[in-house]
């Protein structure tokens, strides 16, 4: 009978090795990392990032442009069908104005983020893009609105956004359509390559712990990230809203973010991958742990202060102290108190032959 304590530790080898591993191999791994620890998982995962980005986390300041959104997803608080929200759009000055203080403040990426607003139309969003290429030439714009047409992703692109950030939240399409009502998993994959064909930066990813995921899914989401070979993955903890169709349903846990996030970052090593904000939502040291498991971008809040209570997707967001942009120096040092440094650079992905 193979040992399998050794059989673990051997697939962890073999992926840090050969930065793949197939559907069966990937379950064992899942299965069994709360029997055998994820320690070595996790050392793997930064000795990988490492190799290819050194110490550096890159930060970039988010603004929350809108929380209307004409979608009705099950797991997400902004979706058309809460009530209970205050809804609000920022207008074209607004977003320059946090910009430019984001700008004073160091940074040199900023991602815009909302619901998807019809409000937001293409010549608005080109007005804005080519605002901040020509005040920030040094910055990038990253775009985070939904599905778009693939005129309109062309459109931003050729006015300067750089890079574009969509989950594909599963590449199961029967766990697609039971999470989303008015939202189809052909478009949004078609979206994604139809991303990656014009240019853009793109990132992928989904949340760990959606009602009715599977730990096959989960190995799937991952093959299917070694197959787009996206920049960014943004990977995240389900947690629920009060006002959805899943309040009552549970969070996806610290542990097995930082599993799958470990696993992504030895998939694909030159990601971009940030500790996300539901991460550090979760868990005091979420976002600490994110980073050791391979996590190497931090995303700030840079919206007004007025509107970060109601960009809500999900219970107990954190916006202040060090997810608030504001804070970046504090955020600074304790980044570098776990061993990494900041780095205000565009952090752009970078490109590496496999030796
Ligand atoms: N509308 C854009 C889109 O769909 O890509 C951007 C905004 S959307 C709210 C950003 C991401 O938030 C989603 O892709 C989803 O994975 C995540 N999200 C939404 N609700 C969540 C929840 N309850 N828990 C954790 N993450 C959530």
């Amino acid at each position: 009978m193979v040992n399998e304590k050794y059989l673990f530790k051997y697939l962890i080898n073999k992926l840090h090795k050969e930065n793949f591993l197939n559907e069966e191999e990937l379950i064992f791994i899942l299965d069994n990392v709360n029997i055998y620890g994820r320690d070595y998982l996790m050392e793997k995962a930064d000795e990988t990032r490492k190799k290819f980005y050194g110490n550096r986390v890159y930060l970039r300041g988010l603004v929350e442009i809108s929380n209307y959104c004409k979608r009705k997803c099950k797991y997400c608080g902004i979706n058309a069908l809460n009530k209970n929200i205050h809804r609000y759009r920022l207008s074209k000055d607004r977003i320059l104005k946090s910009c430019e203080d984001g700008y004073n403040l160091g940074f040199r990426t900023f991602v815009l983020q909302g619901g998807e607003d019809n409000y937001f139309t293409d010549e608005l969003l080109v007005g804005i893009i080519m605002e901040l290429k020509e005040r920030f030439p040094d910055a990038a714009v990253t775009l985070s609105l939904g599905e778009r047409d693939h005129e309109s992703y062309e459109r931003l692109y050729l006015a300067g956004a750089d890079r574009y950030l969509l989950r594909h939240e599963t590449i199961n399409p029967k766990l697609f359509e039971a999470i989303h009502i008015n939202s189809h998993y052909d478009e949004r994959i078609e979206s994604l390559w139809n991303l990656k064909r014009i240019g853009y930066q793109v990132g992928a990813g989904f949340m760990v712990g959606i009602p009715n995921q599977t730990t096959e899914d989960l190995a799937r989401e991952l093959l299917f990230l070694k197959e787009l070979e996206p920049e960014m993955v943004g990977i995240g903890p389900f947690t629920p809203h009060r006002d959805t169709v899943y309040k009552d349903e549970l969070a996806g846990t610290l542990e097995d973010t930082i599993t799958i996030l470990a696993l992504i970052r030895l998939f694909l090593p030159k990601a971009l991958i940030p500790a996300t904000t539901a991460l550090a939502s979760i868990h005091r040291d979420g976002r600490e742990l994110g980073l050791k498991a391979g996590a190497n971008v931090v995303m700030p809040n840079l919206s007004p202060v007025d509107v970060r209570k109601d960009y809500s997707l999900y219970d107990g967001k954190v916006s202040t102290g060090y997810e608030a942009a504001e804070y970046r120096k504090q955020l600074e040092e304790e980044i570098r108190r776990i061993g990494y440094i900041v780095d205000m650079s565009r952090g752009d992905y970078i490109r590496w032959e496999k030796q």
